[in-house]
C-alpha cells in the first residue's frame, strides 16, 4: 500500500509531544511491513541543522531520508515556518496559525501530484493537518489524480482543535456554505479539527478507551455529538513504545543495567536515585516517581490537594516536570516543608527521567484524561509499578496484575490507592509478581503498526 503520513511534528526533526514520536516511529514500522511510505511536514527553523542531511527537490521543497530510504518531505515557506517555535512562543499561539497550516495542507496535496505519489491513504494527525481531508473532498475533488485517496485522521488530544475567528474563513479558500454546523463552524468560530472529522474517511485515536471517551460530554470538548454520529468509523489504536530507547538492559543513563532475571540491579538504581535526589537512604522505604508535564490534565489538581497527606506517609516522592506556574509554586512550597520526603526537579531532564523510571518502586500517574500515555508503559518496562487513574490509554494498559488503578477522580481515592500500594510493597512475593507482569507486558510498535495497516485496509475498502 502507498501511504502518506502528514504531521506537523516528526521525530527526529521536530518534537513538542507524543505526536512526534508516533509520526516518527509508525512510518518506519510500516516500512518494515513492506509498505511504501512517505512523510510530509513543515520545515521549521530547527530543521536547518546539517545533521539532517537535507537535500533539495524544488525551490520550496526539500527532503531527508530515514529508515530504508523513507523520504521525509519538507514544505518550506520562510514567512510561515522559519521560526523557533512550532505553534507559538512565550506569548502564546502564533496569530497566523490558520495561514500556516492551511498553506501546509494545500502544498502537501499539490506536492503529491508533483512527485507523482498517489497514495492509497493519507494519514493525518491532529488539527494542523485536518484541512487535508476537507480540501481533498472540496477543492481537489474533480482532479482525477486524487480520486481514490482515502484519509484517516488520528486525534492525539481532542483538547486542541484549531479554533479561529469567523473573519479568517476566506483565507481557507473554501465556499462559505461550509461555514455551518455540518461543516467547520463551531459556536460561531472556525474549528479545523471538526472539519477534518466531518470529511475524513476514518477517525482514529491513540487508545481504544479514549476513542469511546471522546464520544462523551465529559471528554469530547464539544465534539462528542459529531463523533458519536460517526461512531461506526471511530477507532482507537494504542501507541507503541520504543524499546530501543526504554530498556533497563541497555539504558546508558542508569547506573546499573538490569532485567527481570537480574532484578537486584534495580535496587542499585534506587539507591543511586535517592542519593542524587538527596533523600534519606531509609531501608525499604517506598520511592514514588513522577515524570510529567505539570498541568491540570495530568492530575496535579487532585495530587496537590492530597499532597500534604501523602507527605505524612512512609514514602519518598521524586517529581520531575515543568508546566503551569501555579503547580511550580504549589510544589515548591510543599517540597520546602517536607525536604526529607519530596525531591522536586522543575525542568525537562531526559537523563534524570531515565533514572526515575529505573530507580522508583512506583510510578505515579493520575491524569484526569490521558489519550494514550507513555509514562506508564515506560515504567512497566523498568519494573516500576504504575499507579494510575482509570482513563484513556491508562485504562487500556494498567490492570491490577501489573499496577494500581483507581476509578474515581478524587483525592481520597488517590490517597487510598497510594496506601494500598505501600501495603502491597511489603509483601515481597506479591511485589515480585507485579514486577514480573509489568516487565513482561509488551507495547511494541510492531503490533500497533499492524493494527494501523488493518485500519488502512478498512478505509480502502470503504
Ligand atoms: P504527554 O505527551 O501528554 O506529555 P506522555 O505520557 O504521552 O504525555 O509522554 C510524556 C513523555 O515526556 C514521556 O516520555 C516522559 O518521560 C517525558 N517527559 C515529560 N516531562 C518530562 C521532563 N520534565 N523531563 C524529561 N522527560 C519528560
Amino acid at each position: 500500500m502507498r501511504i502518506a503520513i502528514c504531521a506537523s511534528e516528526v521525530v527526529p526533526f521536530a518534537k513538542t509531544g507524543g505526536l512526534a514520536d508516533v509520526a516518527g516511529a509508525l512510518p518506519l514500522q510500516l516500512q518494515l511491513l513492506d509498505q511504501e511510505v512517505i512523510i510530509i511536514m513543515p520545515r521549521y527553523k530547527a530543521i536547518q541543522d546539517p545533521k539532517f542531511r537535507i537535500q533539495r527537490l524544488k525551490p520550496d521543497i526539500s527532503y531527508s531520508v530515514i529508515g530504508k530510504n523513507l523520504r521525509v518531505y519538507f514544505i518550506e515557506k520562510d514567512a510561515y515556518f522559519n521560526r523557533d517555535g512550532l505553534y507559538g512562543d512565550k506569548t502564546g499561539d502564533y496569530p497566523d496559525n490558520l495561514d500556516r497550516f492551511s498553506y501546509y495542507s494545500k502544498r502537501t496535496l499539490d506536492l503529491l501530484k508533483e512527485i507523482n505519489f498517489a497514495p492509497d491513504i493519507i494519514h493525518c494527525h491532529d488539527w494542523q493537518t485536518a484541512l487535508i481531508p476537507v480540501y481533498l473532498k472540496t477543492l481537489y475533488k474533480d482532479n482525477p489524480f486524487y480520486k481514490n485517496i482515502k484519509t484517516i485522521l488520528t486525534i492525539h488530544n481532542i483538547g486542541y482543535q484549531g479554533l479561529f475567528s469567523k473573519e479568517e474563513f476566506p483565507k481557507l479558500s473554501l465556499d462559505w456554505s461550509l461555514f455551518n454546523i455540518e461543516g467547520l463552524e463551531f459556536y460561531g468560530k472556525i474549528n479545523i479539527l471538526k472539519g477534518g472529522i466531518e470529511f475524513c474517511d476514518i477517525i482514529n485515536t491513540v487508545s481504544p478507551t479514549y476513542s469511546q471517551e471522546i464520544q462523551t460530554k465529559e471528554f469530547g470538548f464539544g465534539l462528542q455529538g459529531l463523533l458519536n454520529k460517526r461512531r461506526e468509523t471511530v477507532f482507537g489504536i494504542l501507541n507503541g513504545l520504543d524499546y530501543s530507547i526504554w530498556n533497563p538492559e541497555t539504558d546508558k543513563f542508569i547506573i546499573k543495567n538490569y532485567s527481570l532475571k537480574n532484578i537486584e540491579g534495580k535496587y542499585q538504581n534506587k539507591e543511586e536515585l535517592q542519593r542524587i535526589c538527596q533523600l534519606p537512604l531509609k531501608k525499604g522505604v517506598p520511592v514514588f516517581g513522577i515524570v510529567s508535564r505539570l498541568a491540570e490534565q495530568k492530575g496535579f489538581d487532585i495530587l496537590t490537594d492530597a499532597i500534604a497527606k501523602i507527605c505524612k506517609m512512609n514514602l519518598e516522592l521524586i517529581i520531575l516536570g515543568t508546566g503551569d506556574l501555579k503547580y511550580h509554586v504549589l510544589l515548591e512550597n510543599i517540597a520546602k516543608r517536607y525536604p526529607k520526603v519530596i525531591s522536586l526537579h522543575l525542568k525537562f531532564d531526559n537523563p534524570l527521567a531515565h533514572k526515575i523510571y529505573a530507580g522508583s518502586d512506583i510510578f505515579l500517574m493520575p491524569p484526569k484524561y490521558e489519550p494514550c500515555g507513555l509514562g506508564q508503559m515506560i515504567s512497566m518496562a523498568y519494573g516500576t509499578i504504575p499507579l494510575v487513574f482509570k482513563t484513556g490509554g491508562l485504562a487500556d494498559t494498567v490492570t491490577s496484575d501489573n499496577g494500581f488503578v483507581f476509578d474515581k477522580y478524587k483525592k481520597e481515592d488517590l490517597i487510598k490507592t497510594i496506601e494500598k500500594a505501600i501495603r502491597v510493597l511489603q509483601d515481597k512475593k506479591k511485589w515480585l509478581e507485579l514486577i514480573k507482569n509489568a516487565m513482561q507486558s509488551n507495547f511494541s510498535w510492531n503490533e500497533s503498526a499492524k493494527k494501523y495497516l488493518a485500519l488502512y485496509e478498512k478505509a480502502k475498502s470503504q
